[in-house]
């Protein structure tokens, strides 16, 4: 039977592959969470998993009163749930929101196994580095981004180099047809809310001022090693085309299906075969037309971001990640608002790329967490002084 394990269990992802997961003849190794142990246990008591892991240590007497008698191991902290992630496993999805999600998907691939990729952020700020360790342990990266499995799908059987192009699509997210200058002032519950995708409330509102975008643009040039001129976003509001391959006959390789991220975390847990995977079918006669725009620059900054920071590679995309995690906390918090937060990441950038500035190479995850520590340390003084 195949081992799998769940990191971010708990969350849109993780409640996805489990879907899947116990459709299917599997067993489970570790489930984690961030803090809701109530959650946690209840998942690992369905699955019947190996152990448990709970991020937040205050939450472990809870979890082990839960779990008592049921024979599934309970633990809390940073270093079990790197110590889950080695916990010999065939196939494991690394689907943690956030840089906290990083040290869990070099763990994984650091025992050579079938890493699912869900956790955009490990590709952003430790690209490099996580597809050599996954290379110099044999093990197997597979992209859980509905885009980026759509290029991944597209590409088989293909010769990269015969590749032109790569255009992922956006939504759009929650204000694409509000007037520019409402943006300002939009809420927190109304950046929650995405018109086409159920998924986690941060993603959500990074959907919403395209930082989601942003990050899988960066994701894209780490994962497929695809020169960033090749690479284009296109606003596509009915989120049914996921992404598009182009070639140099000019052919365009698309992949279309429903909004649903179990295609992709489907893609990925049966590869290379396919397997059965409940998502609605399309009716395309009924859907009767497919629309594209262009993103418009001054409603969607975070694009001229991602671009400068694929330009200074390195340690860029670490801060970038972490200067917009803080931002967006801002944002989540009420310290600044929704449009300040591209302002914010840009001024980050700007601080930090001194002499000694972002263009080194990310060789070691300290290296990566310290230039994110920084990061988000600079951008919460400009938020806390005002000049986000
Ligand atoms: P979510 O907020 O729904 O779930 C996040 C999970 O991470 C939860 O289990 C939570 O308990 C756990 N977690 C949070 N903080 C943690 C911490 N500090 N330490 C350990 N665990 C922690 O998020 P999501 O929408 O499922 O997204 C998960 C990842 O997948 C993100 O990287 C996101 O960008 C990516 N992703 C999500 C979707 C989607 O449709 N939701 C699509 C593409 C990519
Ligand atoms: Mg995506």
């Amino acid at each position: 039977m195949r081992r799998v394990s769940v990191f971010g269990a708990t969350g849109s992802i993780g409640r996805q592959t489990l879907d899947l997961v116990g459709r299917g003849e599997y067993r489970v190794v570790a489930l984690t969470a961030g803090s809701d142990a109530a959650a946690l246990a209840d998942l690992a008591l369905e699955h019947r998993a190996e152990v448990a892991v709970i991020a937040d240590e205050a939450a472990l007497p809870e979890l082990r009163t839960r779990l008592e008698g049921s024979g599934v191991e309970a633990a809390a902290g940073q270093a079990a749930l790197v110590e889950a992630a080695a916990r010999p496993a065939d196939w494991i999805m690394s689907a943690i929101v956030g840089a906290a999600g990083i040290a869990c998907s070099l763990a994984a691939v650091r025992q050579g196994t079938t890493l699912a990729l869900a956790n955009k952020e490990t590709l952003v700020a430790a690209g490099p580095l996580l597809m050599a360790e996954a290379k110099r342990h044999g093990a197997t990266v597979l992209p859980v981004d509905s885009e980026h499995s759509a290029v991944f799908q597209a590409l088989v059987g293909e010769d990269t180099a015969a590749v032109e192009r790569v255009v992922i699509t956006a939504s759009g997210g929650a204000f694409r047809d509000r007037p520019l200058e409402e943006l300002a002032h939009v809420t927190v519950a109304e950046a929650s809310s995405h018109p086409n995708w159920d998924m986690g409330q941060r993603i959500t509102i990074d959907s919403a001022s395209m930082f989601n975008k942003a990050l899988e643009l960066i994701e894209t040039k780490e994962f497929f090693g695809i020169a960033p001129a090749r690479i284009e976003a296109v606003v596509h509001p009915e989120s049914l085309v996921h992404a598009l391959v182009g070639f140099r006959d000019g052919a365009l390789m698309a992949h279309v299906g429903p909004p649903d991220m179990r295609h992709a975390i489907g893609y990925a847990l049966h590869w290379p075969e396919r397997g059965h995977v409940p998502v609605e079918r399309l009716d395309l006669a009924k859907i009767g037309q497919l629309t594209f725009r262009e993103p418009e620059p001054a409603r969607y900054p975070a694009l001229a971001l991602a671009r400068a920071v694929m330009e200074t590679g390195g340690m860029a995309g670490a801060a970038f990640n972490a200067a917009k995690e803080r931002a967006l906390d801002g944002f989540i918090a009420g310290e600044i608002g929704f449009m300040a937060m591209a302002g914010v990441v840009d001024r980050t950038l700007d601080a930090m790329s001194g002499k000694d500035g972002l263009g080194i190479a990310a060789e070691s995850l300290d290296r990566v967490m310290e230039t994110d520590a920084r990061a988000r340390e600079i951008a919460g003084q400009m938020i806390e002084t005002g000049r986000g």
